[in-house]
């Protein structure tokens, strides 16, 4: 029998995405969103859309693949409008549906409305049983669509009221970007579990999942929308509503290790300066004699350098990436998965040869790519290869938006660390301490979900023991 964690795993894609919203009169809404989106192509490769208002409908366009291939200097131009919002969505195994590819546009009493969602609904199973008990029909499973069913539910409400409700109906973790006809809205849950700010560009403003978003279209950082909040924007300007009370502050960890790009700050930590402490803290847990430290592009090679400084052991480039692959993290197959990591990553032999290696990466979830980049250091002549990760061990699946896998397929879940060591034939293994990742934040290190490393979910779902914070 299948337990609720499991329904909840397999009942819907997990929404890995990143999000934008821009409004101003004066702007070019729709170009900006693309580049936007380019910048946040990182969060998600499976599909992408913009929608824009001209001040009386919505327009859409989206679709599978990246951004690049979605849109076109003609359907940019068919795109004119005063405000916008824009979505990438992740791939996931199963989830190929083009129902799912977001914005969703819907009609309600209001009037037609847009939304772009980043997170995950961790009571989504029950939100959608009373939604359906009440009439409301889905045609795909996106938390989006749960989100626009319930904002019908409450359509006598003003479209902020009605998401305050929302608010207080939906737990887990979302970042949610809304368009109306006249406003831009944008609002994080309580916990703020992932990332979303909010900055302006001319008399405009705009909100984004990262702030590397802002950075490319020139757009000021202002601030990070906080959790609990709800921004609204329109001709009247800017207005906040703190609409559910702050929970505590439980910022996915995971975003610092792998899934941000180093080039933006979030919630007051830039990602590049945290993974290179995370890397020295490393180096400090793990004294290795080694020639050389080298890293898995892109994501470990700020930590690989951070090892380095510390240990004072040269950083060299150990390994070529090619570029116009996207991430390969999910691969039905454990062959599709093998060859994956071989075309993504080519060791540079006279970097490599006879030395003794300290190999970076970020994590370790099935132990895929590690067993394979092992083999290939020591194919072309390493003669030790001791693998860090700039994270502790994997162990819980996240409910909360971040594709860390189901919980039989984590390797530190089936495995000791002598077992995975000897599985991927490393002559050494070092995982980064719970304790000295969250060290490095210091007086902030109580504010982060590592729920996927400890197991400790910040907010009580139907599949947690206890009811904490509720
Ligand atoms: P694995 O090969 O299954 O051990 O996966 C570890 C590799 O995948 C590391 O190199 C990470 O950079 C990367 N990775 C970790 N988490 C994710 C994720 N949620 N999505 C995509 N890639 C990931």
């Amino acid at each position: 029998m299948s337990s609720y964690k499991d329904e909840l795993f397999m009942s819907k894609p997990h929404e890995e995405c990143g999000v934008f919203g821009i409004y101003g009169k004066d702007l070019d809404v729709s170009r900006m969103a693309y580049y936007a989106l380019y910048a946040l192509q990182h969060r998600g490769q499976e599909g992408s859309g913009i929608v824009v208002s001209d001040g009386e409908n919505l327009k859409l366009k989206k679709g599978f693949g990246l951004v690049s291939d979605v849109f076109t200097p003609d359907t940019l131009s068919n795109l004119k409008g005063n405000l916008a919002l824009g979505h990438v969505r992740y791939s996931t195994t199963g989830s190929s549906d083009p129902h799912n590819t977001q914005p969703l546009v819907f009609e309600y009493s209001k009037g037609e409305i847009a939304l772009a969602h980043n997170g995950q609904i961790t009571n989504n199973v029950e939100l959608k049983k009373l939604l359906t008990s009440e009439g409301s029909v889905f045609q795909t499973t996106t938390d989006s669509e749960i989100v626009a069913n319930l904002i019908g539910r409450y359509h006598n409400e003003s479209i902020e009221d009605s998401l305050a409700k929302c608010m207080s109906d939906m737990k887990g973790a979302y970042c949610l970007v809304i368009a109306t006809k006249d406003s831009l809205l944008a609002l994080r849950d309580p916990y703020g579990f992932h990332p979303l700010c909010f900055g302006t560009l001319g008399d405009g403003y705009v909100v984004a999942s990262e702030s590397c978003a802002l950075d490319v279209i020139g757009a000021k950082f202002v601030r990070d929308i906080l959790p609990g909040e709800i921004i609204v924007i329109n001709e009247n300007g800017v207005k906040t509503i703190q609409a559910v009370a702050p929970k505590r502050k439980a910022h996915c960890v995971f975003e610092y290790v792998y899934f941000a790009r180093p080039d933006s700050t979030l919630d007051g930590f830039n990602v590049s300066n945290t993974r290179r402490e995370f890397g020295r803290q490393l180096a400090r847990e793990y004294k290795v004699d080694a020639d050389v430290v080298i890293s898995v592009p892109d994501s470990g090679t700020v930590a690989a350098r951070g090892y380095a400084e510390e240990s004072g052991i040269p950083f060299e480039e150990g390994l070529t990436k090619n570029r116009y692959i996207g991430r390969t993290f999910i691969q039905p197959t454990q062959d599709m998965r093998d060859l994956a990591v071989r075309l993504k990553l080519n060791p540079i032999r006279e970097a490599i040869k006879g030395k003794r290696v300290i190999m970076v990466d970020d994590s370790l979830v099935r132990g895929t790519t590690s067993r394979n980049l092992v083999s290939l250091l020591k194919e072309v002549g390493a003669k030790e290869v001791h693998l860090c990760l700039s994270s502790p061990p994997v162990l819980h699946s996240c409910y909360y938006g971040i594709d860390t896998s189901n919980e039989k397929e984590l390797v530190a879940t089936t495995h000791t660390k002598e077992e995975i060591r000897k599985m991927i034939g490393a002559d050494g293994l070092h995982y980064l301490s719970l304790e000295g990742m969250l060290g490095t934040f210091r007086e902030d290190k109580g504010n982060f979900c590592c729920a996927c490393f400890d197991g400790d979910y910040p907010q009580a779902c139907s599949f947690t023991k206890d009811n904490k914070d509720e």
